[in-house]
């Protein structure tokens, strides 16, 4: 079972890439407005399409995202997946249709933290302010604003932290987004479920490996038997990830994502491979 992010991992913007370098030949996978969102390297695509072929008892490949389903279905991925995690594990597809059980088991646990209007309430605060430019709430679940990333500092950061963390919600800072996440979503939580699902129908369970580039990937990359961090991504800025088992790319961008599902191939085909290094 591979569980992997898709933005910054997979799939880059072209900001991205004139940032992080790692560019390989590539086509757009999404597109909005007629402007270029995401691209993908081709050699990504290709190796991603001829896994996605292996029977399931072989390998499944869940995507795992903290965009939303309209987001994440935006992106013309290279095939069709049985199962995709998305909102950063508040939802569960299965079949391109929302899980029932796993929605009941998310409304559940959020009824745990403050709810999401208190926190959206917090946010258009900082809109008025003009700390924010603009707030989104995600599928009923979290929120996300825009922001300068040049005005938009560490110390805001802590001063949202601090007024969440006592309804038990969470703050990541990516760039132009920051992301606002109750305690009750974590990607890690819908990959359990989603295990669980495939050990019921293999008998045993999967060997999990896991691919991401930011702290809402961490819990993840965590779990996983292996894992795969992308060289220059936001993990590796505060130095080696924290988990024995993850290795990070020898390239950035494009190229790290390349590094990346060749490792996932070479793993199916039960060979070595020298992608990466040990973190
Ligand atoms: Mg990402």
């Amino acid at each position: 079972m591979v569980t992997t992010d898709l933005d910054r991992t997979l799939i880059f913007s072209p900001r991205a890439t004139a940032q992080l370098g790692g560019a390989l030949p590539r086509s757009v996978v999404e597109a909005l407005d007629g402007r270029v969102i995401s691209e993908m390297a081709d050699v990504v695509r290709d190796e991603l399409a001829q896994l996605a072929r292996l029977p399931a008892a072989t390998l499944t490949i869940v995507p795992t995202t903290t965009r939303t389903v309209r987001q994440v279905q935006r992106i013309d991925l290279p095939f069709t997946p049985r199962f995709l995690i998305a909102s950063s594990g508040g939802v569960v597809l299965e079949d391109g249709r929302v899980d029932q059980v796993w929605a009941a088991t998310t409304t559940h646990r959020l009824r745990e933290c403050a709810p999401v209007a208190e926190v959206r309430a917090l946010l258009d605060a900082l809109v008025t302010e003009g700390t924010a430019l603009r707030v989104h709430t995600a599928d009923d679940q979290f929120c996300y604003a825009i922001v300068d990333p040049d005005r938009f500092t560490a110390d805001h950061v802590d001063e949202l932290a601090s007024a969440l963390v006592p309804g038990s919600w969470r703050v990541a800072h990516q760039g132009s987004k920051v992301y606002v996440l109750p305690d009750a979503l974590h990607k890690a939580h819908a990959i359990g479920y989603v295990r669980a699902r495939l050990t019921d129908e293999l008998g045993e369970v999967p060997t999990l490996l896991a691919a991401g580039d930011t702290w809402l990937d961490a819990e993840m990359l965590e779990l996983a038997d292996s894992g795969w961090v992308p060289a220059g991504s936001e993990i590796t800025r505060s130095g080696a990830p924290p988990w024995p088992q993850v290795t990070v790319t020898d390239a950035p961008g494009h190229a790290g994502a390349a590094e990346i599902v060749r490792a996932w191939v070479g793993q199916v085909s039960g060979t070595t491979t020298t992608a990466g290094r040990r973190a």
